[in-house]
């Protein structure tokens, strides 16, 4: 049994109320950005595509308890649409001079046949052999979707070495998986499709989530470098730590709303980076904070905010843990020690009542 049944049938109707106002645009959404690509700095060119969105999250257990992706998913697609799109911006917007990572993301799983059929797949990822300048691919899945026979067809149509397939796994405590986020698989599913990505000469991402619901600031951290350990055992050579924000028509709103959730300090985070890549100096680490400073997202005390958010930046960027060794002194760093010892207690009193 994956799933905690009260946890997820409360997620679920939180869902199915929500669902009701989910978005209709149908439109690519894409931007530019600066990105640390595996041997060198370069560009990464991120595309969301307007599938029907995560077949979990559309599920009757209601998705992960933290995400509300799904609500800007339109209900129809339109392929046709979707595809010359796409062919148009890479045509626009890859430059000769830069190396590039190609992100593809669907706020769900490229892998899954009933968000993009499988010849789609093929289109897509065709479309990117062509351009010389892209040196890694990146594409999202759940591990259920992850299929040799995929892979195999995939291959033939691009190089498959610079393929990477980012897995949403968040924690490795099954534990975790299952009472706080709902995620519907175990650690032993990711190691599974890993696996199976490895033996056909693809590469395989993981995101961990910092401090996902009733689990203490504090036992986060410690499971960030708990989860590291296991995840670098399975020859892994990438880690995105993504600091939860707080997503609308979620669990976790829900929450957040009646002020029994406090979205991560970025000192914690700091700490966390520094800790792993003293610990695994060749790491590819990489710390995504969205909304970082705010209160929906991974915030300290805003005196210092865009100080540490830079220097997590320029960690990511740079991979040179000198970026966080200059201490950033501020007075709310003792409001946070004694933060990560209160919370502990105040979460272990919310975990006897949560489901009611
Ligand atoms: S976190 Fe990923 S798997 Fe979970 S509901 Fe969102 S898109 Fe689906
Ligand atoms: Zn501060």
């Amino acid at each position: 049994m994956k799933i905690n049944k009260s946890f997820a049938e409360r997620i679920n109707y939180i869902r199915e109320t929500e669902l009701q106002s989910r978005a209709h645009s149908k439109k690519i959404v894409y931007w530019e950005e600066d990105s640390r690509l595996r041997s060198e700095q370069g560009k990464a060119l991120v595309f969301i595509l307007p599938t029907r969105g995560c077949s979990w999250a559309l599920s009757k257990s209601g998705g992960c308890s933290i995400c509300g992706y799904i609500y800007d998913n339109p209900q129809q697609t339109d392929f046709d649409s979707i595809y010359d799109t796409f062919q148009a911006i890479l045509k626009n917007k890859l430059k000769k001079e830069f190396a590039y990572a190609i992100k593809i993301f669907t706020s769900g799983s490229f892998l899954d046949p009933l968000e993009i059929p499988e010849e789609l797949q093929l289109k897509f990822t065709e479309e990117l052999s062509k351009y010389e300048q892209i040196k890694e691919i990146v594409v999202e899945s759940r591990p259920e979707y992850i299929k040799g026979s995929t892979l195999q067809k995939i291959a033939k149509v691009i190089d498959v070495s610079i393929l990477e397939i980012a897995i949403g796994l968040e924690s490795t405590n099954n534990s975790i998986l299952m009472n706080s986020i709902n995620k519907g698989f175990f650690w032993e599913d990711f190691e599974k499709a890993t696996k199976i990505v490895k033996e056909n000469g693809a590469k395989v991402k993981a995101y961990l989530l910092f401090k996902p619901p009733f689990v203490s600031e504090y036992d986060s951290m410690r499971d960030m470098l708990q989860s590291v350990k296991r995840i670098i055992s399975l020859e892994i050579d990438t880690i995105s730590i993504n600091a939860v924000s707080i997503h609308r028509g979620t669990y976790l709103s829900q929450l957040f709303e009646k002020h029994q959730y406090r979205t991560p300090w970025l000192w914690s985070l700091f700490y966390v980076c520094k800790n792993i890549k003293e610990h695994f100096p060749n790491l590819r680490l990489i710390c995504d904070i969205v909304a970082g400073g705010n209160m929906r997202g991974a915030h300290n005390c805003g005196e210092c905010d865009q100080e540490v958010i830079q220097a997590i930046k320029n960690f990511t960027m740079s991979q040179n843990v000198d970026s966080l060794g200059e201490e950033i002194s501020c007075s709310c760093k003792n409001e946070w020690k004694s933060n990560l010892l209160h919370e502990k207690i105040s979460i272990s009193e919310q975990v006897s009542q949560k489901y009611m």
